[in-house]
């Protein structure tokens, strides 16, 4: 038996038999074309840029139709690559004047473009690496005549195991048959991994190199929880992940069903439940999973999506259609928060010199240092505000000086779009996230200030005990079950309590089920979490008091250690809801 650890990006379990997908490089036969054939290349060129095109067109189209807009629109930007006059002129120019093979030219210019994105350094841009790739392979498949027949010939159960699945093959995976999937590259923010989630296919990523110790047809186990491939299980492992996974699928169906509808404890108390959001899409599955609304909407994922900065008008119609879709629930709009690892191509001048980016030229800051950018969503929002019931809130908020710029900025846009009779709802709650440690140490006076709190519990750690959210290196470090972040967490609440503000945990935490019986006997009453977990949520809440969430509270309060809270937490996640402790 072996088993490999790597990111879990759809949760699940699935076990089938492996197929193993190669590093999938096509052998370019000829670099060098004769003179007197470029033109006929060019042309040959041209047909297959058409076809890749069109089968992008078709793919495009199917994940709209399956997925929603925002998972086609990575094929919206495969095409737009592959049609931009300055990519195809820089292939026809090397056939034409190289006399380059059109097959070498297009992979020569392609991977070069790819290799360029990776010596950025910048981790949302080198995901990006893997749709340039995709599409130097696709090219040439076209320009070759072949077709990678093992994914659409696949007509029974099983575990694809890739090197890389690029967007265009998850997206065309055949839920009937694929039942789960692994891949030794990839991250939690690349399109592969997205998509896994939407499909809700069981999926981990970035495994490192194993397939070289299989050959296929192994038996193997996804556990899409813990992160593991079990290839080749011993029976016990195997009985028991059949189990889990037979539990598993019972649970899937029952799920939808636990979303409908009010969370109220046993004894009678209402807990809102919210979604977390990065697209507005994805505002439509919070619905269907009974979001009571959307806590957090990370608006710098509108950034993240495009090369060039975004009109008012663009951020208008984004807010505009999750406020719409949400109907009365309220919807939570955080200002943008880039910076960090969040920094689109045509800012990273910006920020590329930042020695140590979590700490240096980030979300508030970035919009207090450019208040063009700041205005331009600020007017958007308030004016999306008419629609529904909107919320500002400030992501990162430091000093109480930050806050009142922000807020006087705030007054300014107010009187502008007052003064140009545009509408707009001037009566916004406004909010700021506690996730700098300054904040959390002084909400008493931040509460006096602002209409509601959100503590991003993500960032809130890594500040506290010194250990970046995104480096494995120092995972060990960045414990949510720290006495010091929890004791930061009762002072907000206390300080929200004491102001009669609503507070709500937005980030992680309140998404990992075992914290949320402690959350709620520290107080909270608020929520905002994945979508997926929901339902999930509404349920344990509904198979609980608040004298057990109470209890729990004050019990965690007598340990010391992070790992005996936690361990302790599970064991009473068992005793509250035994099916979701799994
Ligand atoms: C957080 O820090 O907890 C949070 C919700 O914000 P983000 O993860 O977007 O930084
Ligand atoms: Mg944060």
């Amino acid at each position: 038996m072996l088993v490999k650890r790597g990111i879990a990006v759809a949760p699940g379990i699935a076990i089938g038999p492996a197929l193993i997908l190669g590093a999938d490089v096509f052998r370019i036969p000829q670099r060098f074309v004769s003179v007197d054939a470029v033109d006929s290349e060019l042309d040959r060129l041209r047909v297959a840029l058409n076809a890749a095109c069109h089968e992008i067109e078709h793919n495009e189209q199917l994940a709209r139709e399956h997925l929603g807009e925002q998972y086609s629109g990575i094929f919206a930007a495969h095409l737009q690559l592959l049609r931009d006059p300055k990519l195809v002129g820089e292939i026809e120019g090397l056939v034409s004047n190289r006399h380059y093979s059109p097959e070498y030219a297009s992979s020569f210019v392609l991977k070069r473009h790819a290799r360029q994105l990776q010596n950025l350094g910048n981790k949302y841009l080198a995901e990006r690496v893997h749709d340039l790739l995709d599409l130097e392979r696709n090219l040439t498949r076209h320009l070759l005549g072949e077709r990678r027949g093992e994914l659409e010939h696949i007509n029974q159960p099983v575990i694809v195991l890739a090197h890389n699945l690029t967007p265009s093959e998850t997206a065309n995976l055949n839920r009937n048959f694929v039942h789960g999937f692994a891949t030794e590259v990839g991250g939690h923010t690349s399109h592969t991994a997205i998509l896994a989630g939407a499909l809700e296919i069981p999926a981990i990523v970035g495994i490192g190199s194993f397939l070289n110790e299989i050959s296929g047809g192994e038996t193997v186990i996804i556990d899409g929880h813990q992160g593991e491939v079990i290839i080749e299980p011993d029976e016990a492992t195997l009985i028991e992940y059949r189990e889990a996974e037979k539990e598993a699928t019972t649970k899937r169906a029952k799920l939808r069903s636990q979303g409908a509808g009010e969370a109220i404890t046993k004894d009678g108390v209402r807990i809102h439940i919210s979604g977390n959001i990065e697209f507005p899409d994805e505002a439509e599955h919070c619905v269907e999973l009974g979001a009571d609304g959307i806590g957090l909407y990370r608006t710098e994922f509108l950034y993240m999506e495009s090369n060039a900065h975004r009109t008012e008008e663009e951020h208008f119609q984004a807010y505009c259609q999750v406020v719409r879709t949400m109907g009365e629930r309220p919807v939570v709009i955080r200002t943008l928060d880039l910076g960090a690892d969040k920094v689109p191509g045509m800012m990273k001048d910006v920020f590329s010199d930042a020695t140590n980016p979590e700490l240096g030229l980030r979300s508030i800051r970035v919009c207090l240092a450019d208040l063009k950018l700041f205005r331009t969503q600020l007017r958007a929002i308030l004016r999306a505000a008419v629609e529904g019931d909107v919320r500002i809130m400030f992501p990162l908020v430091a000093s109480l000086t930050e806050l009142r710029q922000a807020r006087m900025l705030l007054r300014d846009v107010v009187e502008d779009l007052e003064d140009q009779g545009i509408p707009f709802r001037r009566d916004v709650p406004v909010g700021m996230m506690v996730e700098v440690p300054s904040a959390a140490i002084r909400a008493e006076e931040f509460a006096r200030e602002v209409d509601f709190f959100s503590i991003g519990t993500n960032d809130l750690i890594q500040y506290t005990l010194a250990a970046d959210r995104s480096d494995p290196a120092v995972a060990k470090y960045y414990n949510t079950a720290d006495p010091a972040i929890l004791k930061l967490i009762r002072m907000v609440v206390t300080a929200a309590a004491d102001a009669r503000i609503p507070v709500t945990v937005c980030g992680q935490m309140s998404s990992d089920i075992k914290f949320v019986p402690l959350l709620i006997g520290m107080g909270l009453r608020h929520l905002s979490v994945t979508p997926q977990a929901v339902p999930v949520l509404k349920d344990l809440v509904r198979n609980m008091t608040i004298g057990q969430a109470e209890e729990i509270a004050k019990r965690v309060a007598d340990f010391e250690i992070a790992r005996d809270i936690e361990s302790y937490l599970r064991g009473e996640l068992k005793k509250l809801s035994p099916d979701s402790a799994g």
